[in-house]
């Protein structure tokens, strides 16, 4: 039996290489997944596009500085089999769903493509800055094989940030492991947004995205290799890379009777009686926890 430390799941790490400009995360998702997964029966290619886009959650959410800030990834589309992917991430805390049409998901075998899931949809990932109040969002084209490709767009097109991700699910005996890298360039330093140049070409970037491309999907899965170990076996070579352990990762979500009772509780009288069943009750789902809460206002 390994503890956690040594498989890795449900942390994060962060890591630098200082003298190629770079800076990086890497996550592995695992009874967090199980945990996530757990509250929706959804089908196997539903499961494995869900546990990519939490596993590219929990990795963009370790970039947020602000530990109370929160990244929300949402897939949307007009009329694809899946119409709508969400997942957020706040102080550590993950939570997913997918809405989907599972008659025309049956229709597509075992391993659709993106494409085939969405159609032409679109990705929106936004950066929420409880500190300041400020919140970046960004909207790309469902493009390219994978989740994480689009991911790759959003940084090029609406940060100017060379970045490479990759991520990799694993599913066995009914458990599920995910495992996520981001490399970036960031020349200008930690803090910049805004970069006028950047450059997919430029030379140290050539040489960390070589290093970090070098990575298997297995590597990334693996419980055998802790999380340093693994971001050692690419970058041994450099003169000095920094490591840093990113927050726990755990499921959670906001949903609550007494959440939504004063949710309600701001609408007046007359609007929550239109909202009432015929037993007077107003019943507000979490999509998040596939979960119901039947609340009386009296
Ligand atoms: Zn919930």
């Amino acid at each position: 039996m390994t503890d956690q430390a040594e498989t890795g799941f449900d942390q994060v790490l962060q890591f630098t290489v200082p003298a190629r400009d770079a800076r990086g995360r890497v996550v592995r998702l695992g009874p967090v997944l199980d945990t996530v997964l757990s509250a929706h029966a959804y089908p196997a290619p539903i499961r494995n596009l869900l546990a990519e886009a939490l596993a590219l959650t929990a990795l963009l959410g370790a970039l947020l500085k602000d530990d109370d800030g929160q990244l929300t990834m949402q897939a949307q589309t007009q009329d694809g089999v899946v119409d709508l992917l969400v997942c957020d991430y706040r102080g550590g805390e993950l939570r997913g769903y997918v809405r989907h049409d599972r008659a025309r998901l049956d229709e597509l075998g075992p391993h659709p493509s993106l494409h085939a899931l969405f159609g032409d949809g679109y990705l929106a990932i936004t950066f929420d800055l409880s500190s300041s109040d400020q919140r970046y969002q960004g909207i790309v084209p469902l493009e390219g094989d994978s989740l994480a490709r689009a991911c790759e767009s959003y940084f090029f097109q609406s940060e100017q940030v060379p970045t490479l991700i990759r991520v990799s699910v694993h599913s066995e005996g009914g458990r599920t492991v995910a495992g996520a890298l981001l490399v970036q360039h960031l020349p200008d330093g930690e803090e910049g947004r805004e970069r006028l140049h950047a450059r997919l070409d430029h030379p140290e970037w050539e040489h960390v995205a070589a290093l970090a491309g070098s990575l298997t999907p297995a590597e990334l899965t693996d419980p055998q290799l802790g999380l340093e170990n693994l971001v050692w076996r690419l970058f041994h070579e450099e003169s000095e890379v920094r490591v840093a352990r990113g927050l726990p990762l755990t499921r959670g979500c906001r949903c609550s009777a007494e959440h939504y009772r004063e949710l309600l509780a701001r609408f007046g009288e007359a609007q929550r009686a239109e909202m009432a069943n015929d037993d007077g009750l107003i019943v507000v789902d979490c999509a998040f926890c596939s979960k119901e809460f039947p609340l009386r206002f009296d």
